[in-house]
């Protein structure tokens, strides 16, 4: 039975307490050969998986199934994930830097912590996703869906979140310096939010 994220085994490698990769013995950091398992994946069938730290950068993921897959800390920098699906997925920490999540389900998703700069999350579900202390310079959340989203501690400095629907979304103490709010639907909580510069 593969390691997955509701059944990780551990790494085959002494002494190391980090969890297998799904699909492999060992933990990213211990794995010989990183860039042939990630040859390897098919973008569909990673629902559930444990990728955590892996490195997928610049890859063309668009379309893939990452319900439930866990990939905090993973380098995602530059991947193509549109029209992905990426319900409840956890991307805690990860480099999302220049990466495209549009269109994209992420509901429930665990974005907390990871840097989503330069990246388009332009009409993607993220309904209730954990944002929390998530740096997003220049971000594009246009028309994404950030009801009950919790972008607190936020850094969405210079990000567009035109026609984005923002209710009840919790951008408690983010700062929110010269974003575009332009045509934002619903009513947010801006507590304590830094608001400087923000064309409404
Ligand atoms: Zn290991």
């Amino acid at each position: 039975m593969d390691s997955t994220h509701y059944n990780p085994r551990p790494c085959l490698t002494k002494d190391c307490e980090q969890p297998a990769l799904t699909g492999a013995e060992k933990c990213w950091d211990h794995l010989t050969d990183q860039k042939g398992f990630v040859d390897g994946l098919n973008p569909a069938q990673l629902a559930d998986t444990w990728l955590v730290g892996i490195d997928a950068s610049g890859r063309d993921w668009s379309g893939a199934n990452l319900e439930n897959a866990r990939l905090s800390g993973a380098n995602l920098s530059g991947t193509n994930l549109s029209g992905s699906t990426c319900t409840r997925c956890f991307l805690d920490g990860a480099n999302l830097t220049g990466s495209n999540f549009s269109g994209a389900e992420m509901e429930f998703a665990v974005l907390g912590q990871a840097d989503m700069s330069n990246a388009d999350f332009s009409n993607a579900n993220m309904i209730r996703s954990n944002l929390v202390g998530t740096k997003g310079h220049g971000t594009n959340l246009d028309g994404a869906k950030l009801y009950y989203s919790r972008p607190g501690c936020a850094d969405f400095t210079g990000a567009t979140f035109r026609g984005a629907e923002i209710t009840r979304t919790i951008f408690r103490r983010a700062i929110l310096r010269d974003t575009d709010m332009t045509g934002a639907e619903g009513q947010a909580n801006f507590d304590r939010a830094d608001m400087e510069g923000v064309k409404q």
